[in-house]
């Protein structure tokens, strides 16, 4: 018999949560000796690293900016990080992620303190259970404040999807694979959307519906992100990032 599978028992999603529930979150500042900044987090069964080199140098010379540093991002998924081996190396979705990722984070940067310098920030997934851009997006995040890089605040990562005509918080991979939407943003604590992707079908309402759910997931991101950060630093006053935006004064 051809039984449809069904993502929700007794009214809950597979693995318990409600709908508008994220995955349990664990973040680390600091985990790596030769990096300038650094991040391991999880969300639910992804696991990432976030390293932030810089600023420094730009190699190759051409790329450099009289006025300003430039941003780069390298998203990498282990071969090792998902069920089916993934072949090592860059690819067209890889090369996606990294993109979106980098426009993600690039807004809060204040890259004008650093002309003809670059900011490098590497993301390696050793675990993926879907929303791996959103969980290094977070990572990077919280691995430039962790380098120091003055930043007019941090960015949150989440997404929402559509299951069962449902829209639900934070999917996990069976839900991304199989539903019928996926909706990743980023964003500031003030609410500017820095990253919106859509993948799959949704009505504009649902579409503003999974877009609030997001936002409200980040939110929630934002304050776990925030405290670990001062947990790890609160021996410092004023806070990097806070010192940041006084200095540059200015709006995304
Ligand atoms: N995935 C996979 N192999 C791949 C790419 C993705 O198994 O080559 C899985 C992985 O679990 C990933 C999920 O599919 O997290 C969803 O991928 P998507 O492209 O939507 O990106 P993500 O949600 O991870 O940002």
């Amino acid at each position: 018999m051809d039984e449809k599978l069904s993502f929700f028992k007794d009214g809950v999603r597979l693995d318990g949560r409600r709908s508008d529930e994220l995955r349990p979150i664990k973040i680390e500042v600091g985990v790596l000796a030769r990096a300038d900044g650094s991040c391991y987090m999880e969300m639910g069964d992804n696991r990432v690293i976030a390293a932030v080199y810089g600023p420094r140098e730009v190699h190759p010379r051409h790329l450099q900016e009289v006025t300003r540093a430039i941003v780069r991002y390298r998203y990498n998924m282990a071969s090792f990080s998902v069920e089916e081996r993934k072949r090592p190396g860059p690819d067209r979705r890889s090369n996606e992620v990294s993109k979106v990722s980098r426009e993600a984070l690039e807004p809060v940067v204040l890259t004008s303190y650093f002309p003809k310098s670059v900011v490098d920030i590497f993301v390696e997934v050793l675990q993926a259970d879907a929303g791996t851009r959103t969980a290094g997006i977070n990572a990077a995040s919280v691995a430039l404040a962790d380098a120091g890089i003055p930043m007019k605040s941090l960015i949150s990562s989440c997404a929402a999807g559509k299951v069962d005509g449902e829209i639900v918080l934070d999917p996990m991979k069976i839900e991304d694979n199989l539903g019928e939407a996926d909706v990743p943003i980023a964003m500031t604590p003030g609410g500017d959307i820095t990253l919106l992707q859509m993948d799959g079908r949704l009505t504009k309402d649902e579409l503003k519906r999974a877009v609030d759910l997001a936002k409200a997931g980040c939110r929630q991101i934002y304050e776990i992100q925030r405290k670990v950060l001062v947990d790890r630093y609160s021996h410092m006053e004023p806070e990097i990032c806070d010192e940041a935006v006084a200095m540059a004064g200015e709006e995304i």
